[in-house]
């Protein structure tokens, strides 16, 4: 089963996100104040606090980190970019985090060269989301393979061999702050559907036959 994952329109009211950020980021903020109020009173359970808190302050960290990848139209730089040579670079740059859970990554490029208007880091941002993703379920050992091939247009699989997309996710994927885990934010699929709508690309979703998702990549 494929689902687009393009022009959603839950995603076009920008208000409605800006609600859903707050929220986010007020209960952090609301639980942090709490900790820093109990604190006032009792010292002896200090490391637990300061552990919760710690806890806190980096989900807003990674929530508006990831939130600042959402650049103005206006802000993005257009120029002439190999899109498989930059899939390389993200590659190279994931293989070392890949490493730690002992997780290989296998690119395969069909195509060499195929030169075409983005805005570099941004299309680097997309494919570290997805390879990132492909980590996360996977946990321990096993291959994602990126795959760059021509097929009417240029088109990247990420694949990988995780615990796949559940079904009752997957069409919601791209929804903001919509995650299964512990320390997600739940951010990094809006942020790269945005990205390659701006890009004229898709992404869509689809099982992977033995075990695990695909997520593809198609360039128009
Ligand atoms: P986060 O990674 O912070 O949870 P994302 O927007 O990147 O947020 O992903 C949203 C959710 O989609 C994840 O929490 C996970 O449940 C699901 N998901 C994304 N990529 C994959 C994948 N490769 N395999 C299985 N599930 C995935
Ligand atoms: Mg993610």
């Amino acid at each position: 089963a494929r689902k687009m994952l393009m022009n959603s329109e839950k995603l076009s009211s920008v208000g409605q996100l800006a609600a859903s950020v707050v929220h986010e980021i007020r209960n952090p903020l609301t639980s942090i104040k709490g900790f820093l109020q109990l604190l006032e009173n009792d010292v002896k359970d200090k490391n637990e606090f300061f552990n919760i808190m710690k806890d806190e302050v980096e989900k807003i960290e990674s929530i508006t980190s990831e939130l600042l990848y959402i650049a103005k139209p206006s802000e993005l730089q257009f120029k002439p970019e190999c899109i498989p040579t930059l899939i390389k670079e993200v590659c190279l740059l994931m293989k070392t985090q890949a490493r730690l859970y002992d997780i290989n990554i296998d690119l395969k490029s069909d195509v060499k060269e195929y030169v075409t208007n983005c805005d570099r880091s941004q299309i680097k941002q997309v494919f570290i989301n997805l390879i990132k993703n492909a980590i996360e379920a996977m946990e321990r050992e096993g291959t994602i393979q990126v795959h760059i091939y021509q097929a009417d247009t240029l088109t990247i699989d990420v694949i990988d061999e995780g615990e796949g997309v559940p079904d009752e996710l997957k069409d919601r994927l791209g929804e903001p702050f919509l995650t299964t885990k512990e320390k997600g934010t739940g951010l990094g699929i809006m942020v790269t559907k945005q990205i390659l709508d701006n890009h004229h690309a898709s992404l869509t979703v689809m099982d992977n036959e033995k075990q695990g998702s695909i997520f593809r990549v198609r360039f128009y």
